[in-house]
C-alpha cells in the first residue's frame, strides 16, 4: 500500500491562510491503514486547525469527509456538491488522490495535507517499511521476493556491495543488508544458483520516464 505522513501542522496552517471554509477530505484506503489520512486523522486535524485559527481571532469552517478511495473518480465525485461550496480542499489522501480531485474539479483549490512517502508493508504495529518503487519490470522472481531497488541503499541489482557486515547494510547501520536477505532467502529455497544469473541494468529512461507518465490500458474491460 501507499504510505504517507501528515505534513507539519504549521505548514498546513500556512497553506490555509487565505481560506475561511474548507473541505477536509481523508481517504478510506491506504492512508487510513498508515494512520495519516483516515476518518480519525481528519477529525483530529480539523479540531487542531480550528483551534489554531480561533487563537488567531478568526474562524475556519471545516467540512469533514472521508471517501472510500479518493483516487477513484467514482468516489471523488461524491464530493462534488461540497467542493462547489468551499474555498479550498485540504486532502489527506496520497498524491494520487490529490491529483484525482484536481483533475475532476478544475476550478477548485486542492491542497495536500500529507507527504506521500513510499509503497510498503506493515512490519509491526505502527511500523511501515518501503518495499517497492514501481520500477515497471519486477525482478522479485530472481531475488527470492526481496526487492533490491527498494531495500538496498545502493539499489544494486547484482549485490552485495562488499560493505555488508553481519548482515547489516554499510550505509544504514540499523537496516538489514537487502542482498544478505536475498542470499538467505534463495538459500532456504534451494535457489542459490539464481545468484549466478546477471540481472541486466534497468533502462530507467525508456522503462519509465521518457514518454511521460506511465499508463496501463486495458481495452478488454467492458464495464
Ligand atoms: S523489482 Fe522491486 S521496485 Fe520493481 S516492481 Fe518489483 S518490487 Fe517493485
Ligand atoms: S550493504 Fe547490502 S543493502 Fe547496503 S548498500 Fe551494500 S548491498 Fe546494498
Amino acid at each position: 500500500m501507499i504510505k504517507a505522513e501528515q505534513k507539519p501542522v504549521e505548514e498546513i496552517i500556512s497553506y490555509l491562510e487565505p481560506y475561511n471554509k474548507i473541505l477536509l477530505s481523508g481517504c478510506g484506503a491506504c492512508v487510513t491503514v498508515c494512520h495519516s489520512g483516515g476518518e480519525k486523522e481528519v477529525a483530529l486535524l480539523a479540531s487542531c486547525l480550528k483551534m489554531a485559527r480561533n487563537n488567531g481571532g478568526k474562524n475556519l469552517e471545516i467540512i469533514e469527509m472521508t471517501p472510500a478511495r479518493q483516487c477513484e473518480p467514482e468516489f471523488a465525485l461524491e464530493l462534488a456538491e461540497i467542493i462547489a461550496g468551499v474555498d479550498a480542499v485540504l486532502s489527506l489522501s496520497c498524491g494520487v488522490g490529490v491529483q484525482t480531485l484536481a483533475r475532476n474539479f478544475k476550478s477548485a483549490v486542492i491542497i495536500p495535507g500529507v507527504n506521500t512517502v513510499f509503497m510498503g508493508e506493515t512490519t509491526a504495529h505502527g511500523i511501515w517499511e518501503e518495499r517497492c518503487q514501481a520500477c515497471g519490470n519486477c525482478i522479485l522472481e530472481k531475488t527470492g521476493g526481496v526487492c533490491p531497488i527498494a531495500r538496498c541503499a545502493k539499489q544494486l541489482l547484482n549485490g552485495p556491495c562488499g560493505g555488508s557486515s553481519q548482515g547489516i547494510c554499510e550505509i544504514k547501520r540499523d537496516t538489514d543488508c537487502a542482498w544478505q536477505l536475498i542470499y538467505d532467502r534463495l538459500k532456504s529455497l534451494g535457489q542459490l544458483t539464481k545468484l549466478s544469473e546477471m540481472i541486466p541494468a534497468k533502462n530507467w529512461g525508456t522503462e519509465s520516464r521518457d514518454k511521460g507518465p506511465r499508463k496501463i490500458v486495458r481495452e478488454d474491460l467492458t464495464i
